[in-house]
């Protein structure tokens, strides 16, 4: 009887483990910024919540920025993260702001994005982990890509 718990017991640990470990597989980067849901509820409009946290994706041509010519930085509404310059946006006739390039690749993850049927690639923040908007290889010289971001992700400064 003592050796059946000793290996139930046993058999317990390993799942843990195991269940941790795919844990830390699936959330991979350990983000500087951590907030429980209902603190970024608390400093996020609702509609900065549905996309930064919750993968929402803003309807094409409503954004504050897809048509924005000045120019100047873009952080990260969530965190403040500095992600994007006037200097790498294009116009993409998307309806969406879009970049050709990162102000540096470390300012941002790239994560396999499966939803909806389709494979794409998602970009989020490397500071607190806010879902951006995707990428896309269809962009423009010299990168080839296109960053198809979230206005209501981002926060505008003027040079
Ligand atoms: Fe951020």
């Amino acid at each position: 009887m003592k050796n059946i718990l000793l290996g139930m017991a046993l058999l317990a640990g390993v799942s843990t483990f195991a269940q941790t470990k795919n844990q830390s597989t699936t959330n991979h980067k350990n983000f500087e910024v951590v907030k429980s849901d209902a603190e970024w509820q608390k400093i996020l409009s609702p509609e900065a919540y549905t996309v930064l946290r919750k993968k929402g994706t803003e309807h094409a041509f409503t954004g504050q920025y897809y048509d924005n010519h000045e120019k100047g930085t873009y952080y990260c509404a969530a965190c403040g993260n500095e992600l994007f310059s006037s200097e790498n946006k294009f116009e993409s006739g998307t309806g969406w702001p879009s970049f050709y390039k990162p102000i540096e690749e470390k300012k941002i993850v790239k994560e396999t994005d499966a939803a909806y049927g389709m494979t794409r690639t998602e970009v989020v923040c490397s500071r607190c982990g806010g879902h951006l908007g995707h990428v896309f290889d269809d962009g423009p010289e010299p990168t080839g890509l296109r960053y198809c971001i979230n206005s209501v992700s981002l926060n505008f400064k003027k040079k």
